[in-house]
């Protein structure tokens, strides 16, 4: 039975990638062992970290100024540790959304935060690129992509503080100049792997300027220092990551995948806007390639759309609950046909009931 799955996160994965890490927990690499049952310090596993460190570099272009870690806590915890290791006194963040808002809640714990834009009295339906850095700042906080409303940064600003980039629900979907971020953090589970594993890119000399202690946890340095197994890492959502990563640079890599992305971005703005029962309400330059978020202009007719997607085997189509409305999330592995399908079905849904 096929199904369309258009879940915000944990979310579609490369079916590919899926066997691959369905087979390896039964059986890794014909050892006669699970990879759930497999020491984290084997040779095995090492070269399962050298590989996926070596790839990130590679698909994103970063040279050895960069480190690749593969912790836990999720993008969550990267809103305190960023702090953490980086804040002394004051850091500038964009308040685009429901993410961001909670990053700067977090900081707001380490020392002052300076909302350089916040989109909140607007519904965060756009991202100004009206704002000001002042170079006082530790380190300017941005959110690439804002999985619940579906707003998309498309250009960065350029500062000489370092920029640092929650890419939980962009990363690896398009091309950018990746060396002009200072770190740049994300949470497997939307675009890359499973829950519980999130990849973090730091330039190594942004770091060791803050002067007080750090839990060692929550060092990025000792992370470094220890290749990412200071403790027990997630040793499935690591190499299901490794496997991701083979695959984009199969596909095409981001230059392909951006391309493919905008496609079936276009195809399913095109449709919403077209379409009598439709809306999106996000400014259109910064409508999300990733996350497509739309609205029934008459809300009672909700319970039959719900019930014609439903029936057709369309999964995660619900908008965030603090949103309502729907979301579809079309990530890397979301084929186009599963975007074309849902066109199909809104397309019936018009013709029935306008
Ligand atoms: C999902 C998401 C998070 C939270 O990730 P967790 O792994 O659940 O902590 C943070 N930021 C963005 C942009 C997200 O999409």
């Amino acid at each position: 039975m096929k199904i369309h799955n258009f879940n915000a996160g944990p979310s579609v994965l490369p079916k590919e990638v899926v066997k691959k890490s369905a087979q390896s927990i039964i059986n890794f690499n014909g050892s006669g062992l699970s990879l759930l049952e497999i020491s984290h310090r084997s040779i095995d596993f090492l070269e399962i970290i050298e590989k996926a460190t070596f790839l990130i570099k590679r698909i994103m272009n970063l040279n050895d100024d960069y480190a690749i870690l593969f912790l836990q806590g999720g993008a969550t915890l990267q809103f305190s540790m960023v702090p953490y290791n980086l804040m002394n006194q004051e850091a500038s963040y964009l308040d685009t959304g429901f993410w961001a808002h909670n990053a700067i809640k977090e900081a707001k714990k380490f020392g002052k935060v300076k909302v350089l834009f916040s989109g909140k009295n607007k519904n965060y339906t756009y991202i100004s690129t009206n704002y000001h850095i002042p170079c006082d700042m530790d380190y300017f906080h941005c959110t690439s992509n804002n999985t619940i409303v579906g707003t998309q940064m498309k250009i960065f600003p350029r500062t000489s503080i370092p920029i640092v980039c929650d890419m939980s629900s962009d990363i690896f979907s398009r091309k950018l100049d990746f060396c002009q971020f200072g770190l740049i953090y994300a949470s497997a589970q939307k675009n890359v792997s499973s829950a519980g594993m999130t990849i973090v890119i730091v330039k190594k000399n942004i770091l060791g300027t803050i002067r007080k202690n750090i839990p060692s946890y929550m060092d990025y340095k000792i992370h470094i220092q220890n290749n990412s197994i200071l403790n027990t890492p997630n040793v499935f959502s690591i190499y299901t990551s490794m496997l991701t990563l083979k695959w984009i640079e199969n596909q095409g890599g981001l230059s392909f995948l951006e391309k493919n992305n905008q496609k079936k971005a276009k195809l399913l703005y095109d449709e919403i806007d077209q379409n009598n029962l439709f809306e999106n309400k996000i400014h259109q330059e910064n409508r999300s390639n990733m996350n497509v978020t739309f609205f029934l202009k008459e809300k009672n007719l909700e319970k039959e759309f719900n019930k014609m997607w439903k029936k057709e085997n369309i999964v995660g189509l619900d908008g965030h609950r603090y949103l309502g409305g729907y979301r579809a999330s079309i990530y890397n592995a979301l084929p186009l046909e599963s975007v074309q399908f849902l066109i199909e079905i809104m397309k019936e849904f018009e013709r029935k009931f306008s």
